[in-house]
């Protein structure tokens, strides 16, 4: 492996003091990172023995980010789902095209979201929910080709409803538990850890499409193997009701009573929770995965996450899909997570970009069981690091590069990516595939899945299209 010196920029590190080094310097060699310190003390020793040196003077040097929800099979679904609340969105739209999908168009899908993650600062993202007709084993191949870090999680499920909705999945989606389970198990089996870089979760489909029974047996499984968990949970108010009439339970009560709450677990959205649920979720260290701009795309809510943070929850964050989002920006994400919350609690210091830069770095590498390896700039971590330009309008002064990270940059603003050691992205080109013929097939591939699937076949505006 090529031995990589950055020098200059301010190093933000994340670590346990949060110091910020100006005009730092880091050096990487086989995967890690060896020393980190200031630039005139480094420059003697690594300046004239790298095989690269990335000069960032002035620029900002971060952990890369760790996105907790991803949806990798929604990249072609961008503006097919616009408009709509939750469960008409999934019926009427979503879940057609998902249940159209050939391997070869979820595999571009994927390759999408994947080069849009490199290119916005992502280093590392869980994927929520795999499925057979997806082809995983091809996906993951191409997740360990692309350099990226990444747990993916595969569905499992043995009924076909949402919430009190009942046989609403839509047919090429649904999958009996034992296929399901066993599946997740194979590919455990053949990829989970596979250098460092792949793991292999389960992903139970929300109330309503999982027996008790089959929550159970993933929960058992999941903590014998010593992986991770996750699921959509409270994302609608429907989520609790039906909760609530079914069970008599709360939420996250639900949660904790099938086995899905504890260090191992990610729950997502958890809009519609109160402040004993949030209690809960400390009480069992369980990390949450919060999706503002989905939530609010979607009007369903907004999660109260400020009151998370101070109980102590891990809160970490995630973009969601195409369709929820519409764009897989880590970076963007954080300016919308705070200002929801500012709006939401009448307190501009609910949410400081302090804990949006936690929630994406250290708390991201909690939530995945991975902070001892990622999350932070530290020696012997791995090096997976982040450079983004501020030699642009929107990032001058250089006053306040934490405020200038969460407040003024976008995913475009990143310029170079390494991850485990690896040149992933160098001035905004990716180095381990070919993003051009990625365009050039998704163009192509998705107007195949709208054709099949008689969804999204036109563009949903008001205007006339000449
Ligand atoms: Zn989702």
């Amino acid at each position: 492996m090529a031995k990589i010196y950055i020098r200059g920029g301010y190093i933000i590190t994340m670590d346990s003091r949060r110091r910020i080094i100006k005009d730092g310097a880091i050096a990487i060699d086989n995967h890690e990172i060896i020393d980190i310190g200031k630039r005139e003390v480094l420059d003697k020793d690594y300046r004239y023995h790298s095989d690269l040196v990335i000069d960032a003077l002035n620029d900002i040097v971060l952990p890369g980010l760790i996105n907790t929800h991803v949806h990798l099979a929604q990249g072609l679904l961008r503006a097919c789902a616009d408009y709509l609340p939750l469960i008409p969105w999934l019926r009427d739209r979503v879940w057609p095209l998902q249940g159209n999908y050939k391997p070869k168009e979820a595999l571009i899908s994927a390759q999408l979201v994947i080069a849009e993650m490199i290119m916005s600062g992502t280093t590392t993202f869980l994927e929520t929910g795999l499925v057979g007709r997806y082809g995983p084993d091809n996906i993951i191949e191409f997740i360990l080709k692309s350099g990226i870090r990444a747990a993916i999680a595969r569905h499992v499920m043995d009924q076909t409803g949402y919430a009190d909705q009942q046989n609403i999945l839509h047919e090429g989606l649904i999958e009996s538990g034992d296929k399901s389970f066993k599946d997740t198990l194979r590919l455990y089996n053949k990829y989970h850890g596979r250098g460092d870089r792949v793991w292999i979760w389960f992903g139970p489909r929300t109330p309503g499409a999982v027996s008790l029974k089959l929550y159970h047996e993933i929960a058992e499984k999941a903590r014998e193997l010593g992986t991770g968990i996750t699921m959509h949970l409270a994302e609608v108010r429907e989520d609790r009701e039906y909760l609530m009439k079914t069970f008599n339970k709360k939420p996250i009560e639900f949660a904790h009573s099938i086995g899905l709450t504890g260090s191992n677990v990610v729950l997502v959205h958890t809009v519609w929770i109160d402040d004993e649920e949030i209690k809960l979720l400390a009480k069992t260290q369980t990390s949450i995965s919060h999706n503002p701009s989905s939530n609010a795309k979607l009007a369903s809510g907004i999660a109260p996450v400020s009151r998370m943070v101070l109980e102590g929850v891990n809160v970490t964050l995630g973009t969601d899909g195409g369709p929820s989002n519409n764009s897989y920006d880590l970076i963007r994400e954080m300016k919308i997570a705070t200002l929801l919350q500012s709006v939401n609690t009448m307190n501009p210091e609910s949410l400081r970009a302090e804990d949006l830069l936690e929630m994406v770095t250290i708390n991201g590498a909690k939530a995945l069981m991975i902070d001892r390896m990622v999350g932070s700039l530290e020696v012997g971590k791995r090096a997976d690091i982040i450079v983004v330009d501020t030699h642009k309008p929107h990032l001058r002064p250089l006053n306040n590069p934490v405020s200038h990270l969460v407040y003024s940059s976008m995913g475009s603003d990143v310029k170079h990516s390494i991850i485990d050691g690896e040149l992933v992205m160098y001035n905004r080109e990716i180095q381990t595939f070919n993003l051009e013929e990625v365009l050039e097939k998704a163009e192509k591939a998705a107007y195949n899945l709208y054709e099949r699937a008689g969804v999204c076949t036109e563009p949903d505006i008001n205007w006339v299209i000449e």
